[in-house]
């Protein structure tokens, strides 16, 4: 069977879980068959019908796909999502990119860098990864799994329950959150630049940075200082 350019989906929730950031699920028409990592574009099928790269953040093995979108200041596309109601039909496209976890690695250790909704990829790895630990098929990896996830406030880490869930379940996932704009216990503080020594055996792990662009360039660089080879540092940016 070929596979279609594009879908059409239907939204079926929009929780705003922050100030600004909302977590939406959309139901596709046909399945999207994506690789964890990928991203679709979107299109809001109103008159101007302006189309954006969104990161799946659900796993392969769920029904509905999720995605973790940010309003942007000014955002066309963002801010339609933000307050799209449950019902809005939207248009998605083969799911692309190449920010995906090699088949053949024998790397023991994935590290995951992000800022904001950056996590987006990785909730789909993770998801992935540990099926069991979110009643999903298949069974939990025995590699040892690193988070870091970088916010301004504790208000703003996103999908903070949920590993703090997997991370009670699962003892090879670790996860580490920082804080840049408040001190608050039982958190680190700083970006996540400044924690990059809680990624330990760097030469057998492939680590991976999603965010924006000045975040993502700084930490590779600084990983590349620290001797780390540039085969074993993947990105993505968002703008
Ligand atoms: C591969 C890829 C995957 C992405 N995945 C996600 C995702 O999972 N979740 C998500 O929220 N976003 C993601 N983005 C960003 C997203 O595609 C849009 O750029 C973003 O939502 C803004 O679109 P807009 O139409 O609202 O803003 P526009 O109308 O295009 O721009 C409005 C203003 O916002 C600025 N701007 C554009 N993008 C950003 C941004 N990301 N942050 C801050 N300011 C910005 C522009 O410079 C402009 O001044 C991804 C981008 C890429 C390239």
């Amino acid at each position: 069977m070929s596979t279609p350019n594009s879908v059409k989906g239907t939204i079926t929730s929009n929780t705003h879980i922050t100030k600004d950031v909302s977590h939406i699920t959309i139901k596709p028409e046909q399945r999207l068959e994506f690789t964890p990592g990928q991203f679709t574009m979107i299109t809001i099928n109103t008159p101007e019908t302006k189309s954006r790269p969104y990161s799946i953040a659900s796993a392969p093995w769920e029904e509905e796909l999720s995605f973790c979108v940010k309003k942007v200041e000014g955002g066309t596309v963002s801010t339609e999502l933000y307050n799209a109601q449950p019902g809005t039909t939207l248009t998605l496209s083969t799911p692309l990119g190449v920010f995906t976890i090699p088949e053949h690695t024998e790397a023991e250790h994935y590290a995951f860098i992000a800022t904001g909704t950056g996590i987006a990829p990785f909730r789909s790895m993770i998801r992935t990864l540990f099926p069991q630990a979110f009643k999903g098929r298949g069974h939990n990896t025995q590699k040892k799994i690193t988070l870091l996830f970088g916010a301004r406030t504790k208000e703003d880490l996103l999908y903070k329950e949920e590993f703090e869930h997997l991370q009670r379940e699962a003892e090879n996932f670790t996860y580490y959150a920082t804080l840049s704009r408040e001190k608050k216990e039982g958190f680190l503080q700083g970006h996540v630049q400044e924690h990059l020594h809680l990624i330990t055996q760097p030469e057998n792990t492939l680590i991976f940075i999603c965010g924006l662009t000045p975040m993502v360039r700084e930490t590779k660089k600084a990983l590349l200082n620290k001797g780390i080879p540039p085969t074993n540092i993947h990105t993505e940016l968002y703008g």
